[in-house]
Formats: structure tokens, sequence, C-alpha cells
């Protein structure tokens, strides 16, 4: 009989939204004429901007038609349209990134997932605790050994390199899922020292980049020129133009990034990427990539803004009723997401029922992401304005 990949054994029970799911489904079934708001999954709830599904259907289109219909993207790597537009967005924000430094993906999470490829099993990876669950998981599937560094209240919940423990691969995601934080260059700068120093490659995880408006948090970690050389950047469109139905995102790989052979030469990162997706992965669809370049044209700028401005609202809102009742958190300024700390000591489980028993608001139990969630709670700002200020009405009438 073939044998399992006894590493999948090593993975936590991901019994998270599973649970959530069974204790909404139990308070309906005895509440069913309720309203319950629902501030849990980190999922978009405006639909995708005009000027994205105009440039969609208009490819559509072009498909059906035998002189402008796309078979397989040549390199799988991504349309030129689509990685000049990326190149241009980062000039704009200040970063100089070559468009054939950017690979097209079907989102963050795929790329996430699967960089670990190209590493040695021997890697020794760091994760910041909490976390998205991906960084973890996938490490553990291809057996690499995982260490932590904690992300706690005494640093806001953004953990900073400890020069005593060498790591190889390190994941860091600003702004964070879950706790909200957003680190400023100067800690960037920290972490990239760090990583030079231990000959180390750090992923940077920028799905929330688009939320920042704080002018001293960068957009991107390429802000600190030295990253290039120990850094690969990985972004989503999902959270910046809704795109989590429709998949699209990108990987910037600057040329100088290396890794070593077992003979200890010098090996392109890009190049191994490279040969890990031509045999992995066939591109993103025509269609999709066309709606991708129409977020970065100035409409689909313009456009896209005033939905993340709508999500932020919604952020003010739950953060002005936090200051209002004195309960800590991070987030919710340069995020959409808001982390607090559970009011009266209480387990983030604990938390959760109240919630969904008295006021009747989903949120995240934080130790679903790591141990420093424990005590501590997820809100999301992907709701409307008038359903996050009935959550916060009723969040008021509890916690006065
Ligand atoms: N990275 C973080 C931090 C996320 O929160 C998410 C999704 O919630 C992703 C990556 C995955 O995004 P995508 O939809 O692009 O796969």
């Amino acid at each position: 009989m073939a044998k399992m990949n006894a590493s999948f054994l090593e993975l936590k029970k991901s019994y998270l939204f599973i649970e959530i799911g069974k204790r909404i489904r139990e308070y309906i079934a005895s509440h069913p004429d309720n309203k319950i708001i629902r501030m849990g999954i980190g999922d978009v709830t405006q639909p995708l901007v005009p000027v994205v599904v105009e440039a969609m259907k208009k490819a559509a289109d072009e498909m059906g038609v035998k002189e402008t219909f796309h078979g397989y993207e040549d390199s799988g790597m991504g349309y030129d349209f689509l990685r000049e537009a990326v190149s241009g967005y980062y000039k704009k924000n200040g970063v100089e990134i070559s468009p054939d430094e950017i690979l097209i993906s079907d989102g963050a999470k795929s790329d996430c997932g699967n960089i670990g490829d190209i590493f040695d099993s021997s890697t020794v990876v760091l994760v910041t605790d909490p976390a998205y669950p991906v960084y973890v998981d996938s490490s553990v599937m291809g057996g690499k050994k995982v260490i932590y560094a904690n992300s706690d209240e005494s640093n806001g919940f953004a953990a900073m390199p400890d020069k005593n423990v060498h790591a190889d691969m390190i994941w860091l995601c600003s702004p964070n899922n879950p706790t909200g934080s957003a680190y400023t260059k100067e800690q960037l700068k920290e972490w990239v020292d760090y990583a030079i120093e231990n000959d180390a490659i750090i992923i940077y995880d920028s799905a929330y980049e688009a939320f920042i408006s704080d002018p001293d948090i960068p957009r991107s970690i390429f802000a600190v020129p030295e990253a290039r050389r120990c850094a690969v950047e990985i972004c989503s469109l999902s959270k910046t133009a809704g795109f989590t139905g429709t998949r699209c995102g990108y990987t910037v790989i600057p040329k100088e990034l290396m890794l070593k052979t077992p003979t200890g030469e010098d090996i392109s990162f890009m190049q191994l990427w490279c040969r890990r997706q031509g045999s992995k992965f066939n591109g993103v669809s025509y269609p999709v990539q066309r709606a991708a370049e129409a977020v970065f044209s100035p409409e689909g700028q313009a456009q896209t803004k005033k939905v993340i401005e709508s999500y932020m609202a919604n952020a003010k809102v739950m953060a002005e009723t936090f200051d209002s009742l004195g309960i800590k958190y991070t987030g919710g300024k340069n995020s959409p997401y808001i982390w607090f700390k559970c009011p009266f000591g209480m387990g983030s489980w604990e938390f959760f029922d109240k919630l969904l028993n008295e006021a009747e608001v989903v949120g995240t139990p934080g130790e679903g992401f790591g141990k420093n969630g424990d005590g501590w709670f997820r809100l999301t700002a992907f709701n409307t304005l008038e359903n996050t200020k009935e959550a916060m009405e009723r969040f008021k009438k509890l916690f006065k």
C-alpha cells in the first residue's frame, strides 16, 4: 500500500472556521428570525468595480474571435501588459521593480503555499505568531522545522527579530492578518539586516498593502533597498480590488536574489521558481489578467480606492467604539482588521459565544492563528457601514 506524506500528521487540526460555522448554525436554528452580523471571515463584500468588469467582458469577447483568441500563455508567468502595469504601480509608490521581476499568479495563497518547494527540507522557517495559517501549514507539509517570533501586547503585535536565533526562511506579513499591525520602514530594515546576517530569505506577504494610508508605513519591503538581496514579495488583488472570486495576484523576485546549491554555489531564486512553476502552473486566464490590468489604470485606481475607503470608514467606526470602551486593540488604521483583547479576561472562544449569544455578532477567535492569539479576537471591516454601526451599537450595550 502506498504511504502518505507523514508530515501531514504534524499539521494542527484546522477546526477554526468549521467550529465557527457549527456554532452559528446552532444559534440560527434556535433563533431563526434574528439578524446576525458577520464580521468574522476575511472575504470582501463589495463587487468588482465597473472598469474591471468592462475589461473582463472585452477580453471575453476577444477570446471568442479567431484573431484575438488566446490559448496557453507562452511563459505562464503573466502577460507583459500586466507585468508592466504592476511595475508602474510600484514606481508610483517609489519602488523600482522591473516587469521581468514580476510573476503573475492566481492569488497570494498559491504562491505562499508553494514557494517553500524550492527550499531544502532542512530549512528552518521563522513565522510570527499569530499568523495567517498557510505559512506554518505549508512549511509543515514540506517537512520543515518551524520556529516562532512572538507578536504580542508587548510589541504591539509586530514581532521583531531575535539576533540569538537563526532562521533560513522568514515569513512576514504587513499589514498583518490577523493583528492589523503594520511595520514601519525602520522595523522592516531590522528584519532585512537580520535576514542578511543569517543568509536567510524573507517571504513578505503584502496582501493588504492597499489599505495603508499612513505615509510612514511602506507598501513594499523593497522600500528598504537592501531587501533586494534577501526578499520575495507576494501580493494579491483579492482585498485590493475584490478579486477573491476572480483570482489574481503577483510575486516579485529581484534578479539578484540567490539560494545556495548543495555544493555552496549561488543559484538564481527566479530560475528555480520558474522551473517549479513551469512544471506545475499554467498561468492565469487572459480575461482575468486584462481585468487585473484595469485595476492599475487611473480609473481602476480611483474606483478601487473608493471601495477601500468605504471599508476603512467601517474600520474607523470600530476603532472609535473600542477607544470609547477602553478596549485594547491593534489594526483598524492601515488594515481592515481590528485585533483586540477579549474584555473581562475572557478566552477567545468564551468571548465568541458571548458575542454571538448576547450581541448576535460573529468574529474570529484569535487562538485559531497561533498561541499568542489566546484571549484575543479579530473583527473585519468587510461589511456595510450600516451593519458595522449596528454591530458596534450592540457591542457598546454589551460592554458599557
Ligand atoms: N495572505 C494573507 C495575509 C491573507 O489574509 C490572504 C487571504 O485572506 C491571502 C494571503 C490569500 O489571498 P488570495 O485570495 O490572493 O489567495
